[in-house]
């Protein structure tokens, strides 16, 4: 039997993806190979980039200003990669402290320039979203995370600011409509809510780029990564497949609306559990909650690892919080079923009269 998976990543796919992947191993488009077997520079592997490419850009109604690479490394290496090619020694980029992965990418940005922390919420444990800072005008970007996979938080609008947003979208990238076009670069690691772990997305406007003096190894170059169309090394292939894979599946379910239509009920019936059963108590400022990953504690700790016994004993995975914050977390991406939120909301109230 499937689990409910609330695991915060790498997390549930769709389960038709996860058929379609395991085919393609074996045969790929009946080709009489495995797509582990071809070559990136094939004309097969060249129409999967092309058609993630172009619902991507569907997807999120981009024009031809941006860019889409598909990259190794994962969001980490972002944190370094954008300031690499985005900020020169001596000028200043913003950045958003809004919670691990944040704090993560202003420590590598700190290595290429200056720094400057327009807003932080560390005052209470990263528990709320900043707004109404003022992001200086000379700042070369400003860089936040729209959803604090940790902490649970999540913007439900844009900072506003006239530089380039730059973005890490890494756990709800692909979950709800925005104005994408209007950020200068966009990231995410596909193992949350895009596919398999082993690739980057990372979505740039051009005009951004080709404005630092420093060498760049070539790597790490995004403008060389754009001239050879994600193709300037051996990309993760099969990642990217199962990345095409879960774009067509959002596309076919009714694109970004329909998933955002279904997080806010998956989310809505779990945080409306949580506020009406005492033995449970959110954390998070109300209105900056993620729809993405619930983070909760118990009303009384020591019922805790209980809980967490009859969730493995129901077959729910990944409800325990990250090491970091403690707690509970419930991850509800794109793919999770509104019958896995049932469960646990079921699972939540039997707990509560049993322990009352
Ligand atoms: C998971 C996560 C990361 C780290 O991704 P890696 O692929 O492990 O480097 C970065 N940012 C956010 C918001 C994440 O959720």
């Amino acid at each position: 039997m499937k689990m409910h998976n609330f695991n915060s990543g790498p997390s549930i796919l769709p389960q038709e993806v996860l058929i379609q992947s395991a085919e393609a191993i074996h045969n790929f488009n009946n080709l009489g190979l495995s797509i582990l077997e071809i070559g990136h520079r094939t004309s097969w592997f060249k129409d999967v980039l092309d058609e993630a490419i172009s619902l991507i850009k569907e997807l999120m109604q981009l024009g031809s200003d941006h860019e889409i690479l598909f990259l190794h490394g994962g969001a980490t290496t972002q944190f370094m990669q954008v300031p690499m090619n985005l900020l020169d020694n001596g000028e200043t980029a913003s950045y958003c402290d809004n919670g691990i992965w944040g704090s993560k990418a202003i420590k590598e940005a700190k290595l290429f320039g200056n720094v400057h922390v327009a807003a932080s919420s560390k005052d209470k444990g990263h528990t709320y979203i900043n707004k109404g800072f003022t992001v200086p005008a000379d700042s070369k970007y400003l860089h936040y995370t729209t959803n604090n996979t940790v902490e649970g938080t999540q913007w439900h609008s844009l900072p506003e600011t006239e530089v380039p947003l730059v973005a890490d979208m890494s756990s709800d990238i692909f979950s709800r409509p925005l104005p994408y076009s209007n950020f200068g670069l966009i990231y995410a690691g596909a193992q949350k809510n895009m596919g398999a772990a082993g690739v980057n997305l990372v979505v740039i406007r051009k005009d951004v780029l080709g404005k630092v003096q420093r060498a760049i190894p070539a790597i790490m170059d995004y403008r060389n990564h754009i001239e050879a169309g994600s193709l300037l090394n051996t990309p993760p292939v099969f990642a990217i497949y199962v990345s095409l894979l879960t774009l067509r599946w959002i596309k076919k379910e009714g694109g970004l609306a329909e998933m955002e239509k279904r997080a806010k009920q998956r989310a809505g019936l779990l945080y409306n559990t949580l506020e009406t059963l005492p033995a449970f108590k959110p954390t998070v400022a109300k209105e900056d909650r993620s729809l993405m990953n619930a983070v909760f504690v118990m009303t009384n700790p020591e019922l805790e690892a209980p809980f967490l016994d009859a969730c493995k004993q129901n077959g729910m995975i990944g409800v325990k919080g990250h090491r970091s914050v403690g707690g509970l977390r419930v991850s509800m991406y794109n793919a999770l079923p509104m019958e896995s939120v049932e469960a646990f909301v079921q699972l939540m109230k039997d707990f509560s009269d049993k322990h009352s």
